[in-house]
């Protein structure tokens, strides 16, 4: 855990967040800036600055992630869905615990920009 995370912050249960669904190594909450009528963040326990890191550091938790996305985007969505790591500033990651966008529930566009 990191102490000035906010993700770490709503694993630990000290910021509300509406929770969906959790496994072992992860738990999904809908994002408070809904980009599309299913927006759900998937993100795992363990705190690691990106999917990359989170990869080096823990394979399980990061199939474990994958699997959970899928998961949500049959549950929340309508199964058809993007999945996004935004991994670094230039690239719009503005909170640096690893977390898995999963959007679905309209028609999305192509290229994200
Ligand atoms: P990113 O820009 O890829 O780092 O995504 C961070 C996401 O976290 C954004 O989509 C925000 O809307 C979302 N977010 C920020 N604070 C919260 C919060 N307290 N609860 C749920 N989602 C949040």
């Amino acid at each position: 855990m990191s102490t000035d995370c906010l993700f770490c912050s709503i694993v630990a249960g000290d910021i509300p967040a509406e929770v969906v669904s959790e496994t072992e190594h992860t738990i999904a909450f809908r994002d408070i800036a809904p980009q599309a009528p299913t927006h759900v963040l998937v993100i795992p326990r363990r705190h690691e600055p990106d999917v990359a890191s989170l990869a080096e550091a823990d394979p399980e938790a990061t199939v474990d992630l994958i699997r959970h996305t899928k998961k949500v985007a049959d549950e929340q969505g309508t199964g058809s869905y993007r999945l996004v790591f935004n991994t670094g500033a230039d690239a719009f990651q503005t909170v640096f615990h690893c977390h898995g966008h999963v959007l679905s529930g309209r028609q999305l566009t192509w290229p994200p920009g």
